[in-house]
């Protein structure tokens, strides 16, 4: 067994290969080569393969791609449907209402409709081409700092083959420390190098909180036959059923190739119910019928979950730091006002590469010098767009229909509204207690029938996500106060970690005596986080378990 720690040396490492780093690997070799300048640049990313953590929904705003890939179409980007036209509805239990009127933002026309885990393939061949070293399998799991100080030096990537009790297994392989002038973090929401970055160098301090909306999404193949495979109609949008007014969020369908369709459920996890389950949630708007009839005699293909995160503007952080820069979903980039975050992802890692590039010009790395980055972000559009959506989370978050005079006040004010800013709360902090709460359990598992085929139970969702991992790995969840759990926990949420997971990550044990045990099932985590995001202790800390774990998405 070699147990000595090896370490690579790059230019720049970027970590995470979602589209805003690869967008950003792709335009700083492109660059680069223009100017004659050789550079090393390695991209890592935890999953197995480039894409099989990528999950969204995705209608791609292409403006991002025709300043990277002008020729994106001559050069085979994976697109499921040209054009968008939209259609947006309230939902009751039994009926929907279409929106006459929609606003511009909400308007798709000239986006495509895309599958992220291919475009990201699609985007990381190329990255390769240009000579980027890709690594997928490795997870970044410490960040590397100059001895004594805060500049950031490089990541150290997870070590394989310890087992679960800690101990070296035969296959033993110690993670490699990666080194570079400049790391750009690029790991989605709830990145955790980013959370500990967040710890050591106050990034977020000043900042409103983060706040994030979890989705549960299938590609769903429907019969050939369907009327919708020849109906004019790609997008779908609905809000109210089975949320109503008063917990954000909503449902989306849109039309794949190959009579498929993407369908997904949006839900704002500052919801309040303990007793709420997202993912029955998820079932409820698969079984209105505006949904069942489209979907009518199909078969679920692919599953899987992640989060996205709401706040925008306000909750952006520092995005450079000495020898780092912050780029996409982790620097808050999303504009939750369209439900699009890809373009600006992209977009950001783009101008993140060439503030690179100059410093890397000038042999200068410190936070000063990368802070071109953020003036680059700031003078772009993604600060118009994210600034015209600034309170635009707030205002949803409101009880009641008032929030639609809030949304509009805000939509006639460039994002102002009557109050600016609006305060943005914790999601952790939202739940109510049982005793304070005499919300029924809306959308228990009992009231949802299921086929095994159209209509999953979590489990078989979860088989059809592909995830797997190394079982004999330590936790990679970690609870700092087990006992918590099964007592305080308990007693006020019902301990909604099992309801909020996705993929039964947890479950309650009770013996006939009444003692209880939270079980954890690590090896079924989608990697979504929001274990870490709402649980009202902050009592789940989630850590990359290791590299090439996880869901196995490929149409997602
Ligand atoms: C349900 C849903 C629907 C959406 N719909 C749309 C839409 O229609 N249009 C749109 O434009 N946007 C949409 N979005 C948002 C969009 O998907 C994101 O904004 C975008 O993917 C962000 O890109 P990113 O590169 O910043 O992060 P991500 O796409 O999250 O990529 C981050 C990558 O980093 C990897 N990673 C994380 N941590 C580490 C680590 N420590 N080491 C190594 N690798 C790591 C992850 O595995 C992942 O592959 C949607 C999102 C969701 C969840």
């Amino acid at each position: 067994m070699d147990e000595t720690r090896e370490s690579l040396e790059f230019d720049v490492l970027f970590v995470g290969g979602g589209p805003a780093n690869l967008a950003g690997a792709i335009h700083l070799m492109n660059m680069a080569q223009k100017a004659g300048k050789e550079i090393e640049v390695c991209l890592i990313e935890k999953a197995e393969s480039i894409g099989s953590h990528s999950l969204s929904g995705a209608i791609l705003d292409p403006v991002a791609l025709q300043e990277l890939i002008p020729d994106y179409l001559d050069k085979g980007c994976p697109i499921e449907q040209p054009n968008c036209s939209d259609e947006f509805y309230y939902l009751t239990s039994t009926r929907k209402f279409r929106i006459p009127y929609t606003p511009g933002y909400m308007h798709n026309s000239g986006c495509h409709i895309i599958s992220l885990s291919k475009f990201c393939v699609w985007l990381g061949e190329m990255a390769e081409e240009l000579g980027v070293m890709v690594f997928p399998g490795f997870a970044g799991t410490e960040v590397l700092y100059e001895a004594g100080g805060d500049r950031v030096i490089g990541i150290r990537t997870g070590d394989k083959g310890i087992d679960k009790d800690g101990n070296k297994r035969p296959v033993f392989e110690p993670g490699v420390d990666l080194m570079a002038k400049v790391t750009v973090f690029g790991e989605g929401p709830q990145g955790s190098l980013l959370r500990e970055i967040g710890k050591k160098l106050g990034i977020f301090e000043d900042k409103m909180p983060q706040v994030f909306e979890t989705a549960i999404k299938e590609v769903i193949e429907i019969p050939e036959s369907s009327p919708f495979n020849t109906s004019a109609t790609t997008v779908v949008h609905s809000f109210g059923y089975p949320l109503g007014f008063d917990t954000k969020g909503g449902g989306f369908l849109y039309k794949m190739k190959n009579n498929r369709v993407s369908l997904g459920f949006v839900v704002g996890l500052e919801y309040e119910d303990p007793l709420f389950e997202p993912y029955q949630a998820f079932l409820s708007f698969k079984k209105h019928p505006l949904i069942a009839d489209i979907i009518k005699g199909g078969k679920v293909l692919q599953q899987g979950a992640k989060t996205l995160p709401a706040g925008g503007y306000y909750t952006m952080p520092r995005l450079a730091l000495d020898g780092a820069v912050i780029v996409g979903d982790s620097a808050s980039m999303l504009n939750i006002q369209r439900l699009k975050g890809v373009h600006t992802a992209m977009k950001s890692g783009m101008l993140a590469a060439e503030a690179i590039l100059t410093a890397l010009d000038g042999e200068n790395y410190t936070a000063e010098t990368l802070g071109a980055y953020e003036q680059n972000v700031d003078r772009s559009w993604i600060k118009k767009e994210l600034y015209a959506a600034r309170n635009f989370d707030q205002a949803l978050s409101q009880k009641g229909v008032g929030k639609f005079i809030t949304i509009g006040a805000q939509y006639l004010s460039g994002g102002r509204g009557f109050v600016d800013p609006m305060e943005i709360k914790k999601d952790r902090l939202s739940l109510r207690k049982l005793e304070n709460t005499n919300l029924p359990q809306t959308m228990s598992p009992e009231t949802q029938d299921l086929d095994g085929k159209l209509y999953l139970d979590k489990l078989t969702g979860l088989y059809l996500s592909g995830t797997t991992h190394e079982e004999n790995q330590p936790c990679h969840l970690i609870i700092p106060d087990q006992n918590l759990c099964v007592t305080e926990c308990f007693e006020k949420y019902r301990c909604p970690c099992t309801r909020f997971c996705p993929a039964q990550v947890y479950e309650l044990e009770e013996d006939p005596e009444g003692s209880r045990r939270l079980k954890l099932n690590p090896s079924n985590c989608l990697h979504c986080k929001t274990c870490e995001i709402k649980d009202p202790y902050e009592n789940i800390i989630w850590t990359c378990p290791e590299g090439g774990g996880g869901p196995k998405y490929s149409i997602l």
